[in-house]
C-alpha cells in the first residue's frame, strides 16, 4: 500500500467533492451545474468499453453514477451488517465476488463508503472495532471530551483499515484472471473540536486544514505494476515528497483503465512520471 500523505479535496462536503472528484475540472474551475450536465470519469470509460459498477453505501453518489450500472447497499440489507438506512461498509461487497465471477472484461467498481461520515461514529463499526475507549455513543458530539471522541472516530479508521484489507483480498483472489489495483481517497475530511470547530463542510476558503487535507492510499498488484511498467520505488519517493488532490483522480484513473481520450491530461496522472514504458 502507498500512502499520500499531502493531499486536498475539492470541497468539504460529499456534495461537493464527489461529483467534482469525478469530473474533469480541477477544484479551482469547478462548476456543480456544468459537471451535472457533461460527462464525468464513469461515462467516459463506460463509453470505452469498461465494465462499471458503482455501489452505494454514503446516501447517494451525487449524479456521478446515474448513467452507470449501480446498486444502493441499503436497500439490498446484507443480513447482519445493515440497521435501517444505514449499513457497516463491509455491506458493501455485497454481490461484487459474483458480478467478478461473471466479467469478461476490464472493470471498475467503485465502493462508496459511509466510512467515518457524522455525526453518529460510533455507528460506523462493529462492535469488534470497538478497540479505543471510551468511546462516544450518541450524536451530540459538542457535549464529548476531544479524548472521547477521537477514541471513537479512531475506531472508524480501525475499521475503514479492514475494509480496505478485505477490498485487497478481493482482489488478490482474483488476480489469476485480472490485473487488479485499488486506489483509495476520502471525499473530505473532519474536524474533531480543534478550535471547537466539528464536523465539516465549512466554506473551503476558510476551512481548517482537518476538513481539506484527506487520506490517499494506492495499492498495485505485482501483475499491474509489470503490465503497465509502474515503477513502485519511484511512486513511494513521490507519494513522500509530493502534493495531490482529487484534481488527480481522473487523469489517473483515465490512465490506469488504458482509456485513451482527449479529457487526459498527463501532468495530473499521479502514475505517469513513475512509468517505465521501454521497460
Ligand atoms: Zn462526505
Amino acid at each position: 500500500m502507498i500512502y499520500f500523505p499531502h493531499t486536498q479535496s475539492c470541497g468539504t462536503s460529499t456534495g461537493v467533492s464527489v461529483p467534482c472528484m469525478f469530473s474533469s475540472m480541477p477544484r479551482t474551475q469547478y462548476d456543480a451545474a456544468l459537471a451535472s450536465h457533461q460527462e464525468g470519469l464513469l461515462d467516459i470509460v463506460q463509453r470505452a468499453g469498461i465494465n462499471v459498477l458503482w455501489q452505494e453505501n454514503d446516501g447517494g453518489c451525487k449524479g456521478v453514477c446515474n448513467r452507470v450500472p449501480n446498486k444502493d447497499i441499503p436497500s439490498i440489507a446484507a443480513p447482519g451488517l445493515c440497521s435501517g438506512e444505514e449499513c457497516y461498509d463491509e455491506a458493501l461487497f455485497t454481490g461484487v465476488e459474483d458480478h467478478i465471477n461473471q466479467l469478461n472484461s476490464d472493470t471498475i467498481i467503485v465502493l462508496h463508503m459511509i466510512g467515518s461520515h457524522r455525526p453518529a461514529y460510533y455507528r460506523r463499526y462493529p462492535d469488534a472495532f470497538k478497540q479505543f475507549t471510551p468511546t462516544f455513543d450518541t450524536n451530540q458530539i459538542q457535549n464529548c471530551s476531544q479524548d472521547v471522541l477521537t477514541n471513537t472516530y479512531d475506531n472508524t479508521l480501525l475499521y475503514l483499515d479492514n475494509t480496505l484489507n478485505n477490498a485487497i483480498a478481493l482482489l488478490k483472489h482474483h488476480q489469476d484472471k485480472f490485473n487488479t489495483a485499488l486506489v483509495y481517497l476520502s471525499d473530505h475530511g473532519e474536524s474533531l473540536g480543534e478550535d471547537s470547530v466539528y464536523l465539516h463542510s465549512m466554506p473551503y476558503a476558510v476551512a481548517p486544514s482537518q476538513q481539506t487535507h484527506i487520506p490517499m492510499l494506492m495499492w498495485l498488484s505485482h501483475d499491474y505494476q509489470q503490465q503497465f511498467a509502474v515503477e513502485e520505488t519511484c511512486l513511494r519517493q513521490r507519494a513522500q515528497t509530493q502534493s495531490y488532490s482529487q484534481d488527480n483522480l481522473f487523469h489517473t484513473i483515465l490512465e490506469m483503465l488504458n482509456v485513451t481520450t482527449n479529457e487526459y491530461q498527463p501532468e495530473w496522472d499521479i502514475l505517469k512520471g513513475c512509468r517505465n514504458r521501454t521497460a
